[in-house]
């Protein structure tokens, strides 16, 4: 008979093999899956989750948990946290809750994408009044410290505090409002015609896998393909999908759209593949996935010293588009910053802008000091007060994401969370790196590679985010370093330098 940690290892893989499977049908489904194939696919996906919570609450788990308990050693250990936590959530959620949810929200989304296409926040309303009464209760039945965001934002964010987090955001307000102001009023404005040229999709392809490879994406243990949103999945660290959409009349989307991809795809493969299908094999939070996406995407891949690599492969393969442009026209047309009002179109600088007014709202609607039927006039109020421009329609205010509607309140700050972790550990890595910039243009990305693996990929679930940060850079998430980022690079692309 095996010891009881072996026998609770051996169903926590039994778990990650269904989720990998289940990663596996719904990239398939997302890519090359045939339009008929729908209903079928349907209940695959349904059986799969209904066999996953039959495994996730099954009382033998249960039993195997009780008699586990800490030894000592950090990898067991992190097995037995992390699966005592799942184990406890998924045990928390009525099945009814979990049905209802599930029900309310391919409902909601149905919905939601009408109001959008009519700009009809009426039509949505309801829904969402359902989806938050729903998401209520799951925030009681988790339990949560002092509101019940906290045990929302918990889901994907393990051990942040909705108190933390607001703080963190307000700062980030007060000194980002400043300074997109500042580049606004520039008389410098950037020009970016250079980018909405045209870019035929076969070479926008080519030129993305040239880069994807540069940066070390491994594709003996990945692939990319297309799908109509972008992203990234695994099945473990040797098997990692992202996906990519093209835009003939603009070069960015996919160009920086697969860096994105890759960046999470780079992290996926350079989890400890011994750890496969366990906590600590499985990337800690999705704030940090997004640091390593939003590293590789703007740290960089929008910076000078890549472009002095890679500009010269760009122009053999759009000659027409970029033949005759100079490497700093081409780097300041990559970085124009200025507000807009849709979140997914939004530059670097005022992204943040975006999920800070999210947060706001939905922190405020969970806790029911917002009502549902006032939403869009609070969002375009905060919008004017923290963008500086207020949407003429709710299709491009609040009706334009779709995280609502698929019940994902607390989703929205991890966008946010993951440009702060980008920045204090793009900041320690060229610390410690020291010539980090001159190795980027050699075109050099192995050495960051390998110090984002060592000190973050490997360590799997060990540590939650904020301890991650604390022990990889010395010091608790602040927005010091991405304020210090962003304006050592923007005021001098705006010349205000
Ligand atoms: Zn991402």
């Amino acid at each position: 008979m095996p010891d009881a940690y072996t026998q609770l290892l051996n169903k926590i893989i039994e778990m990650g093999r269904l989720a990998a499977v289940d990663a596996l049908v719904q990239w398939d489904q997302d890519t090359y899956m045939p339009d008929q194939g729908v209903s079928a696919r349907a209940e695959m996906c349904a059986q799969v989750a209904i066999t996953s919570h039959q495994l996730q609450t099954a009382d033998a788990l249960g039993e195997l948990l009780a008699s586990n308990s800490e030894t000592g050693d950090p990898i067991r250990d992190t097995n037995i946290r992390e699966a005592k936590r799942d184990y406890e959530r998924a045990c928390k959620l009525p099945a009814e809750l979990v049905e209802q949810l599930s029900w309310a929200s391919s409902l909601a989304k149905s919905a939601w994408a009408q109001a959008r296409q009519e700009n009809d926040f009426q039509a949505f309303a309801p829904h969402l009044e359902e989806l938050l009464g729903l998401v209520r209760q799951k925030a009681d039945a988790l339990g949560y410290d002092s509101e019940p965001y906290d045990a929302l934002v918990d889901e994907y964010e393990p051990g942040a505090k909705t108190a933390e987090i607001a703080s963190l955001f307000g700062s980030l307000r007060e000194e980002l409002v400043p300074l997109v102001r500042e580049l606004t009023q520039s008389p410098n404005q950037i020009d970016d015609e250079i980018v909405r040229r045209h870019y035929p999709e076969a070479a926008q392809e080519a030129l993305c896998r040239h880069l994807a490879a540069a940066i070390c994406f491994d594709f003996s243990a990945g692939r990319l393909d297309r799908s109509v949103h972008p992203f990234c999945t695994s099945m473990g660290p040797r098997d990692v999908r992202v996906t990519t959409r093209f835009d003939e009349q603009f070069f960015s989307p996919a160009i920086f759209g697969v860096l994105h991809e890759v960046g999470h795809g780079l992290y996926e493969q350079g989890l400890d593949p011994a750890h496969q299908f366990t906590p600590m094999g499985a990337a800690t939070s999705l704030g940090i996935h997004e640091s390593q996406s939003r590293l590789w995407e703007n740290m960089v891949g929008r910076s000078l010293p890549f472009w002095k690599c890679h500009f010269a492969s760009a122009q053999e393969y759009f000659p027409e588009a970029l033949g005759s442009i100079s490497l700093n026209d081409f780097h300041r047309a990559i970085n124009k910053s200025a507000p807009s009002l849709i979140r997914v179109e939004a530059d670097e600088v005022t992204y943040n802008l975006h999920i800070i007014l999210r947060f706001e709202i939905e922190r405020e609607l969970v806790s029911g000091r917002l009502a549902v039927k006032d939403v869009p006039e609070a969002w375009n109020q905060k919008s004017q007060e923290i963008l500086g421009l207020a949407p003429s329609n709710d299709s491009d205010g609040c009706l334009q994401d779709i995280h609502w509607s698929l019940a994902g309140f607390g989703y929205f700050p991890t966008y946010a969370l993951g440009n702060l972790y980008a920045a204090q550990f793009y900041k320690q890595a060229s610390q410690d790196l020291g010539n980090l910039d001159e190795q980027i243009a050699r075109g050099e990305a192995q050495p960051l590679r390998e110090w984002l693996r060592v000190n973050i990929h490997q360590h799997g679930k060990r540590f939650r985010a904020g301890e991650l940060c604390e022990r990889v850079t010395g010091k608790r998430l602040t927005t010091a370093p991405l304020m210090q980022y962003l304006s050592g690079k923007y005021k001098p692309l705006y010349g205000l330098a």
